[in-house]
């Protein structure tokens, strides 16, 4: 059966190494060794493929947009000329109409002036991964070494924001850590004038639960809950864009959101590794080792064949296939059964809950009681 999805991007695998090793990283830390094989950048030849391999897919799919995700690893080590030759390339070969969005997602230790300038005069925009203002926040954020990156962080970021070269500030992707306090987290991402935020949950799985993850505690939904209070109440008109919140809050007044862990995903995005290969979310790698792996590779397959790979095509429609609990559930309009990797177990496959199905319940059920009040009052 041909799908009706509409692949809106590419998260590209620029480099497969890090120069950090974060103690939750799905890439390093979760079980999966893949990344070993990976050639440790991404190689002119591979993204000569995929860029003509995107150029038939816009022309035959009739897309006017695309979206290019650097990522990792660390995206900057691969130096500024992969960069420049990327862009220029794109220009070249794909179609001329085509809107193309460029975010570069980065641990920020090696954000430089220089760097903005390169990425600013490309246009891309530059999301930096930070789990909050404190060593405690950061606590599982560490180099090779063991030593913190939030001070290195710190100073990438700062540079983006004397940057005379960026057209957009960049915006903060922080996994929860229930250690940090939220109104001193809140205000110090407020005194540094972020304008966008959003929150992930630790990922894990049910035969890899996340560090120090208890079932019976509803921990995650409280410490957001508490997030969300300070933020929905805030009259401030330059209060930060928080995702997550955005989001529940959109589906929660009937709106379509279009995002893999709430509401409708059937927009995709596939991952593009080092070397080629197509594979489906990368989170998917906490399931266990190669466990992502689908032989297919953008030098021998089109876009549209990852629409027939199994595990692609489940992810796909992994918001129709929901478990009993979640078909039976009352906010199952907004969850969707959460993000597919914290679904699974080696027994039942996909056929769970959210590991983290107590706190969407909780959170999901607080933030409409609010709108709700809101509108009545
Ligand atoms: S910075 Fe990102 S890619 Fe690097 S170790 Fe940390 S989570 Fe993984
Ligand atoms: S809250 Fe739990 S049961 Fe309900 S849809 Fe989400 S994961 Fe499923």
């Amino acid at each position: 059966m041909k799908t009706e999805a509409t692949i809106k991007g590419l998260v590209l695998k620029v480099a497969s190494r890090c120069n950090l090793n974060c103690e939750y990283c799905y890439m390093y830390n979760l079980g999966d060794e893949t990344y070993k094989a990976q050639p440790k950048f991404m190689s002119q030849s591979i993204v000569n493929n995929l860029l003509n391999k995107v150029g038939t897919y816009l022309t035959q799919s009739g897309s006017k947009t695309f979206t290019f995700i650097f990522h990792g690893g660390e995206p900057l080590l691969v130096g500024y000329d992969f960069y420049r030759n990327f862009v220029r390339k794109a220009k070249e070969l794909l179609p001329a109409y085509t809107i193309v969005d460029y975010i570069l997602q980065t641990n920020g230790v090696l954000l430089t002036d220089e760097w903005c300038r390169v990425l600013g005069s490309l246009d891309v925009r530059i999301g930096i991964s930070l789990d909050g203002l404190t060593e405690v926040a950061n606590k599982y954020r560490i180099d090779h070494q063991g030593k913190s990156s939030l001070m290195a962080t710190l100073k990438g970021f700062s540079n983006t924001h004397q940057s005379k070269y960026l057209k957009y500030l960049p915006g903060i992707l922080s996994v929860i850590n229930l250690e940090s306090n939220p109104a001193q987290l809140y205000q110090g991402y407020k005194e540094l004038k972020v304008k966008h935020l959003n929150f992930l949950f630790p990922d894990g799985t049910y035969d890899n639960l996340p560090k120090g993850y208890k079932f019976d505690e509803i921990n995650y939904a409280d410490w957001l809950i508490e997030l969300f209070d300070l933020w929905f109440f805030d009259k401030d008109p330059q209060k930060p864009q928080i995702g997550i919140f955005n989001h529940i809050t959109n589906l929660v007044l009937g709106g379509h959101v279009k995002y893999d862990s709430f509401g409708e995903g059937d927009n995709i995005f596939l991952i593009i590794e080092t070397n080629g290969d197509i594979e489906p979310q990368d989170s998917l790698k906490a399931c266990g080792d190669s466990f992502t792996k689908t032989n297919l590779n953008i030098t021998t397959h089109t876009l549209e064949d990852s629409f027939n790979q199994p595990l692609i095509k489940f992810c796909i429609d992994s918001q129709q296939t929901l478990c009993q609990q979640c078909q039976n559930c009352s906010v199952v309009e907004v969850c969707r059964g959460g993000y597919i990797t914290h679904r699974y177990s080696r027994d039942r496959g996909f056929d769970n809950p959210s590991i983290h199905c107590k706190d969407f319940e909780k959170l999901i059920t607080y933030i409409s009681e609010r709108i709700s009040d809101v509108l009545t009052v």
